[in-house]
């Protein structure tokens, strides 16, 4: 419609006549407007179109950098572009929590202590003393049920129950409100992640651990664990069953990782910056 009115008018401007009067010379007329118009519109519609590029590449990035930052809930290991570990101690509080405080407390290092509520249960007094010495508390859920092998039919109410009783045995003894946990065993499938979200938790797994093995000695254990560590490494230890060998050789772990270089933090510290 536009291009007619061009048309008509450039020609009634040159001649005064009517299009259908000449149409030789209005078809020459529309030729030369046509092209021009079309390399305007050519023009336009490639700006047009490079704006729409532009702001829809910006509008994907911001979603997708949002998304990575509130979206991701289960997590094995910290950013890898950083050196930074984390130190993780499951079930307790039990046999070997004292023993273990005091050493992250002369290393002055603050770890993460995935607690079972039955534990604190028993041990209130030693679940409010790992808090009070500034560790980072996370929900291991209350009786370690193993998810792998519970056929109920009512699973994933099961997994919430568990998460709730841990959260309040948590809750009661430190006064602290867990945001991060860990299912017994390391169940993660799609369904626990779901039900851990809603309840409004982060799933941490580990990078390595190793300390449940019967056959290691201390130092073979230590070389183990040694060598697991890179950037982002989450260690798993426990201290509720009394294995020995894990206080032999942890003071000199937390020696090492720093002269290799690394920060120990905790795990809400580890991947806070992914
Ligand atoms: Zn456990």
């Amino acid at each position: 419609m536009r291009h007619i009115l061009i048309i008509y008018t450039c020609h009634a401007a040159c001649c005064g006549e009517r299009l259908s009067c000449h149409p030789a010379r209005s078809r020459r007329v529309y030729k030369f407007i046509d092209s021009a118009t079309t390399r305007r519109m050519t023009i336009a519609a490639a700006h047009l179109a490079l704006r729409m590029f532009i702001f829809a590449a910006l509008l994907f990035f911001a979603v997708s950098s949002a998304f990575a930052e509130n979206g991701k809930i289960f997590y094995s290991d910290g950013p890898s572009d950083q050196k930074k570990v984390a130190l993780t101690f499951d079930d307790g509080p039990g046999a070997n929590t004292e023993r273990i405080l005091e050493i992250l407390k002369e290393k002055n290092v603050k770890a993460t202590f995935f607690m079972l509520g039955v534990s604190v249960v028993k041990h209130p007094e030693l679940a409010k003393e790992v808090a009070a010495a500034g560790h980072e508390i996370g929900n291991h859920t209350y009786g370690h049920v193993s998810f792998f092998a519970y056929k109920g039919a009512d699973k994933e109410a099961k997994m919430e129950s568990e998460i709730a009783k841990g959260e309040a045995a948590i809750k009661k003894a430190t006064v602290t409100t867990p945001v991060i946990m860990r299912y017994p065993y390391g169940y993660s499938k799609k369904e626990a992640i779901a039900v851990a979200k809603k309840r409004g938790y982060k799933v941490i797994n580990w990078t390595f651990g190793c300390d449940w093995e019967k056959k290691p000695t201390a130092e073979e254990m230590h070389q183990k664990y040694l060598g697991a560590l890179k950037n982002g490494s989450i260690f798993l230890m426990h201290d509720l069953n009394g294995n020995p060998r894990v206080p032999e050789f942890l003071g000199k772990f937390i020696d090492e990782i720093r002269e290799k270089g690394y920060d120990i933090v905790t795990v809400s510290e580890l991947i806070k910056a992914e």
